[in-house]
């Protein structure tokens, strides 16, 4: 009997596993075309200092829109493109479109500060990443001081000895450095001061978390404060609610960035928002 049902079993999760592989060679071989497609684009947000009000910086996100399945985002489809090796090339165009559309707004004084772009475990890891990151600037004629890599911690700590000589050069080009989400993973303040970090974004479920946890309240506390004393900028992220911007400002956190100041805009969309003095009135 208990053979039998193990057979069952057997017949019951097969037909599963086998829809779930055809569905990522479909979405695989989907995602190798949506470049030359032209299926990928960006989206922009800005994130802002609240006490001056002034726009310190916007961050580049991914998306794929494709005629049948629709907009789809980075968590859908990036893990397949870092295994697939994909990312590379994908990686590459979100470089170079950011630059060259950054290029375009510094030009016409919509913004004087970086563009941030979220660089993926793999891409960074490859041997030859500032010289892509240099090609790019050359490229897209983009001062190298309104560029701003957005790594995490995991990549840091993959290979500590890479990252150091990586994170050096790029520095020596003048190219800004953040640490995405932390306070999510290991939140190694020593990270902060050895590798010269220029900002640090705490992660968006902490921010969102912390009305309940007074856990993440001493976290976020401790991160802001030694970000004043390393003179790192501490950006809280995906602030969605008046209550959690108060909450920050009562931490002493002075930058934001999140759908309450604005959700992340297509690219005219953002050149609007970027040249309307107006854009923070949902922040009062
Ligand atoms: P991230 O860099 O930490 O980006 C923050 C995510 O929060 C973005 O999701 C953004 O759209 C979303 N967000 C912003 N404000 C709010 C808010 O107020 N509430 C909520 N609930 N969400 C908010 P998205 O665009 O889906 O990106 C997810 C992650 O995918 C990013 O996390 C980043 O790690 C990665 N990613 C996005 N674009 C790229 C890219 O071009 N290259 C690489 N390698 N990774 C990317
Ligand atoms: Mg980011
Ligand atoms: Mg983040
Ligand atoms: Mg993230």
């Amino acid at each position: 009997k208990s053979q039998e049902s193990g057979s069952n079993t057997y017949k019951f999760i097969q037909p599963q596993i086998q829809e779930e592989i055809e569905r990522l060679l479909k979405l695989e071989k989907l995602l190798s075309s949506a470049l030359e497609k032209k299926e990928l684009c960006l989206h922009y947000q800005p994130r802002i200092k609240v006490e001056s009000r002034e726009i310190t910086g916007v961050e580049a996100f991914l998306r794929w829109n494709h005629p049948e399945l629709g907009c789809m985002y980075p968590k859908q489809f990036l893990p397949l493109a870092e295994e697939t090796g994909l990312i590379m090339d994908i990686g590459e165009w979100v470089l170079e479109t950011a630059c060259f559309q950054h290029r375009i707004w510094l030009k016409n004084n919509v913004i004087q500060k970086p563009i941030s772009i979220n660089i993926s475990n793999y891409q960074f890891q490859q041997p030859n990443f500032t010289n892509v990151i240099a090609n790019v600037l050359e490229k897209t004629d983009l001062p190298s001081e309104f560029l701003e890599l957005e790594i995490t911690e995991e990549t840091i700590a993959q290979d500590l000895e890479l990252a150091q000589k990586t994170l050096l050069q790029l520095k020596e080009m003048g190219i800004k450095i953040c640490l995405d989400d932390f306070g999510k993973g290991m939140s190694a303040l020593g990270y902060l001061k050895q590798f010269q970090i220029d900002t640090i974004k705490i992660d968006q479920d902490i921010v969102q978390n912390l009305e309940n946890n007074s856990q993440d309240l001493a976290i976020v506390s401790a991160i802001i404060g030694v970000g004043k004393n390393f003179n790192i900028a501490v950006v809280a992220e995906g602030i969605e609610s008046k209550k959690q911007l108060d909450l920050l400002l009562e931490l002493g956190c002075e930058e934001i960035q999140g759908n309450l100041l604005t959700e992340p805009l297509k690219m005219g969309d953002t050149t609007n928002f970027l040249a309307n003095p107006n854009n923070s009135l949902t922040l009062s």
